[in-house]
């Protein structure tokens, strides 16, 4: 039980709703939340919304009401709006009397999905309650008020934290600048760098801190050194540099880097400002960081023109005749190349060179009997050799292994053939590689006795197919009678028949030669039993008595042999996996063989099978993962039918739990990002959730969810785009048009609503004019002094809320009498005030598109575009600020600066508005709505390119 005091913005509502109500209810104030239910505590009756039923009502209840339990409600604006949701859940129900609430579910739904989101709770409001969620498990009304009781203690600490962690997320755009290096005349001091600094002064983007001193803050430069040819190009006033170092203070946001020829200590420079554009400042510290390196170069910085002109002389130069030198000359060269003179991979191995040079000069002078030993380091490289050879035997060893389970892809005729020959199991792994040899044509192998015609008729079908039996067995073989690898006759029975037949001289009968064939069945394999079978019942000499003896023998020798195939197929199989036992019984039920020893062996196999597969099944499931992804579970989905022979009913409730766990995860894990999804990703998830192959009634809930979310966005959107036009300002309507009109606002698919775009633009116009005030003020500092009449425009204050009463009245007054033509983005940057009241009313305003000013009868502006000059004219008659125009027109504008300093005033505002005249395309409005563009033009120095967001020229990486 919750016990709340309200606040007076509460007291006001409820109060008022019981009066509508017409309740007989003295409320005291204070509020119980108990579950679903809160209560309206009275002095007789209290008033009890319950959020399970909807239902309103009044009743005698006692309720604690000291004042030391209630937690006031106070200034937590959490848990205000969570108490004030109750007002719109019963009123849209229809649950308080005289209350009647527009909006529909879904807009009520985001809504209370605003309120609740900080907290992760996730509202359920329907037509008949109004649930709670968080991570997808119920809460009641009472845990959302305590959550927001938390929140709101929690949000005051976390606002200051927050403010400072978002800066740097949603980075401004900055000021557009030409990223063009000016001359300056600056001088540096040197100082000593200490060990400290050097350790803990860091910029970083492979600047490293130096000596010299920033002229204009006395702190120490940073400089970053570009390795030889890969020196860094800039623009300056006199056309393309090419650097070799570049300084930086990070304090004043500006570069430094001498002119080419010079060093940066003789004062001939360019530098590059930023001023107080923090984030340009950064972006290109990086982009001219990115290539540079802790190395040397000892080039100076060149002008295009010359680049590469003036080669250093190199150092195998300089240390050409080293073995002759002096130890001073040695000394020498050694502190040149410690000094970065060299580049530091070629410079190594000389330094190396000279170090052992002047160890040598050393020793000698000491003591000449000390002996080196360099050979022994190649001794020890060598012994390594070994090991590594045997480390290649174990490998073809392991390859060897793994060619023993072949099995599986032999044919079940070639494995029987082979099977005859060694009666071993290994004779069933029948080599694949075998396979590889064709049958020959057998166009020679016609007998003497011309059985050319029914050879074909035997071998037509099969022998394209019938694989080769290489490895010779068998007491018949012998390897001078016998075609090597002649693929039908691998045992060397035909070879021997044909001796036999050749040495009759032709005497022999049809009937003698399958008689000799007879005499040799026990050792034929299966397949040329089967061959000899359909020989002899194609086979017109033979008389239908002989062909039925014979037939007679070859069934038994088949039986015979087919049993013992089955025996030792089903002694292979024993020991074998689960799918091999399935595909052998599969063969042996097939094969010809007594039933008798068929049924048998199929028995004794059937009982290994379910065992395997048992054992197998259960290793596979005890392998699932706890998190199993959606692919793992197809694969062991698939895995387990394997076993839909067996009773694995077991496994399958294993493996369908913990698809049920993950799929709840996962969809937990995706509603949770829902919350912060835009439309493509929701309608993403839904894609998935109906597609992927969820468990429908698990995917069903979040489906409705993610589907809710859609349609109220899409709801907000369209009333965005579809208001209640009479009830639309002058602005809104305008902009409502305006956005209609332009297109790219539609977010057809984009998700964007036009509520963000908005609030997105206006941030980065509020911000470029902020810094644009900054920077009209910087320059206006220490030239003019009389600030009186100069009113700036404090964005930041204006976005705050918290600027000057006087100052926000005085600009507002003059915006709305001679300013009201701007566009809806377009932020004064400065107000110059020559009313005679003080008051805003006359002068001019300058924004970053035009002035706007008002003459004694109208109000006007000029495009800054436009503007060729601005001056401040000094003469008797024509005192005044004058704007000059293309069209060659030159306008007085109003402005209340005194004589002495109109001169001063009118040549910054000159250079300012050239200034503002620089500004890149990409600053526009039509430029940023959009999301995204084909040909990006640069935010900050307006240079245009194709592909990626870091602008090849200036490194800006906000590029959109
Ligand atoms: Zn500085
Ligand atoms: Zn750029």
């Amino acid at each position: 039980m919750i016990l709340l005091k309200a606040n007076s913005e509460l007291t006001n509502i409820f109060s008022r709703m019981l009066k509508t109500m017409d309740v007989n209810v003295v409320w005291t104030g204070n509020i119980v939340v108990l579950n679903n239910f809160l209560i309206l505590s009275g002095k007789v009756r209290s008033l009890i919304f319950n959020f399970d039923n909807r239902k309103i009502i009044t009743n005698v209840i006692e309720l604690p009401d000291k004042e030391e339990d209630m937690e006031p409600v106070a200034d937590n604006q959490t848990l205000a709006n969570v108490l004030n949701m109750t007002l719109y859940a019963f009123g849209k129900w229809g649950s308080i009397r005289g209350l009647k609430v527009d909006k529909d579910y879904s807009q009520l739904n985001a809504l209370f999905y605003a309120i609740l989101k900080d907290m992760r709770i996730i509202p359920g409001y329907r037509d008949d309650n109004f649930r709670f969620y968080r991570d997808n498990i119920q809460m009641t009304f009472e845990e959302v008020v305590q959550a927001a009781m938390e929140e709101g203690k929690r949000k005051p600490q976390e606002a200051t934290e927050e403010k400072q962690e978002e800066e740097p997320e949603e980075k401004g755009l900055g000021l557009w600048h030409n990223v063009r290096w000016s001359l300056t005349k600056a001088t540096f001091h040197k100082s000593e760098i200490s060990a400290y600094e050097r350790k803990a002064s860091r910029v970083g983007n492979n600047f490293y801190i130096n000596g010299y001193q920033c002229p204009e803050c006395a702190r120490k430069l940073y400089m970053a050194i570009y390795p030889q040819g890969k020196e860094f190009p800039i623009e300056t006033e006199e056309g393309r540099v090419y650097l070799a170092r570049s300084y930086t203070c990070d304090n004043c946001n500006l570069f430094y880097t001498p002119r080419p020829g010079r060093l940066l200590r003789e004062g001939d420079n360019y530098s590059m400002k930023f001023g107080g554009d923090r984030d340009a400042y950064e972006d290109y510290l990086e982009l001219l960081g990115r290539n540079a390196e802790r190395t040397s170069n000892c080039n100076f910085n060149e002008f295009a023109s010359q680049r590469g002109k003036h080669a250093m002389p190199p150092i195998e130069e300089e240390c050409a005749d080293m073995e002759h030198m002096s130890e001073e000359e040695l000394h020498n060269i050694e502190e040149k190349i410690d000094e970065n003179f060299f580049p530091l991979m070629q410079a190594e191995p000389y330094r190396e060179k000279i170090q052992e040079l002047l160890k040598a000069k050393k020793e000698d002078k000491e003591e000449k009997k000390k002996t080196k030993k360099p050979e022994q380091e190649t001794e020890l490289v060598k012994s390594d050799s070994p090991q590594e050879e045997s480390a290649g035997n174990s490998a073809k060893d392991s390859g060897a292994e793994s060619t023993g389970q072949t099995y599986q892809h032999s044919d079940a005729e070639s494995a029987g053939n082979s099977a005859q020959g060694s009666g071993s199991k290994n004779s069933l792994q029948d080599s694949d590689s075998e396979s590889t040899k064709q049958t020959s044509p057998y166009g020679s192998d016609t007998d003497s006795t011309g059985k050319k015609e029914k050879k074909k008729g035997l071998f037509g079908k099969r022998n394209a197919k019938e694989k080769p039996e290489g490895t010779a067995f068998g007491k018949g073989q012998d390897v001078s009678t016998q075609r090597t690898g002649n693929p039908e006759d691998p045992n060397g029975i035909e070879a021997e028949l044909e001796a036999e037949f050749a040495e009759s001289n032709g005497t022999m009968s049809i009937k003698e030669k399958y008689d000799a064939r007879m005499r040799k069945l026990d050792r034929m394999s299966m397949w040329q039993l089967r061959r000899l079978r359909e020989q002899v019942k194609d086979d017109e000499r033979l008389d239908w008595v002989d062909k039925e003896k014979y037939e007679k023998l070859l069934r038994q020798a088949s039986y015979q042999k087919g049993a013992e195939e089955v025996r030792q197929k089903a002694e292979y199989a024993m020991t074998q996996s689960y799918a091999v036992i399935k595909r052998v019984m599969d063969e042996i039920s097939q094969a010809e063989c007594p039933e008798l020893i068929k049924k048998e062996m199929l028995k004794d196999l059937g009982e290994v099978k379910k065992k395997r597969g048992q054992e197998e099944a259960a290793n596979l499931i005890a392998r699932v993962p706890e998190n199993m992804t959606r692919s793992q579970y197809r694969t062991f989905r698939e895995k387990l039918n394997q076993y839909d022979g067996e009773d694995i009913s077991v496994y399958n409730e294993v493996l369908e739990g913990t698809r049920r766990l993950t799929e709840k995860r996962e969809i937990a894990g995706m509603l949770k990002r829902a919350a912060n999804s835009d439309r493509r990703g929701l309608m993403q998830m839904l894609t998935k959730l109906r597609e992927d192959g969820f468990l429908p009634e698990q995917a069903e809930i979040a489906i409705k969810e993610i589907e809710g979310r859609v349609m109220a966005m899409d709801q907000k959107v369209i009333d965005k785009m579809c208001p209640n036009i009479p009830l639309m300002s002058f602005d809104e309507a305008a902009s409502a048009y305006e956005k209609i009109e332009g297109g790219v606002f539609l977010p057809e698919i984009k998700t964007n609503t036009l509520e963000m775009i908005d609030k997105r633009l206006t941030k980065l116009k509020m911000d470029e004019c902020g810094l644009l005030v900054e920077k009209l003020k910087d320059a206006l500092s220490g030239r003019i002094n009389d600030m009186e009449r100069l009113h700036f425009y404090e964005a930041r204050k204006v976005m705050r809320g918290d600027w000057e009463p006087r100052e926000a009245q005085l600009t507002a007054r003059a915006l709305n009498t001679y300013a009201q033509e701007r566009d809806r983005y377009e932020y004064p940057i400065l107000i110059c005030d020559s009313s005679a009241r003080k008051d805003g009313r006359d002068g001019f305003i300058l924004t970053p598109d035009h002035i706007f000013y008002n003459s004694m009868f109208s109000s006007e502006m000029i495009p800054i575009r436009s503007v060729t000059g601005i001056e401040g004219n000094t003469g008797l008659l024509s005192k005044g600020i004058y704007v000059k125009r293309g069209n060659g027109k030159k306008t007085k504008i109003p402005g209340g600066i005194s004589a002495k300093e109109l001169k001063e005033f009118g040549e910054v505002l000159d250079e300012f508005v050239s200034y503002l005249q620089e500004k890149p395309e990409s600053r526009s409005i039509a430029y940023l709505s959009k999301e995204k563009h084909d040909v990006k033009c640069c935010y900050r120095c307006g240079y245009t390119y194709r592909g990626g967001n870091t602008c090849p020229k200036c490194g800006n990486q906000a590029n959109q």
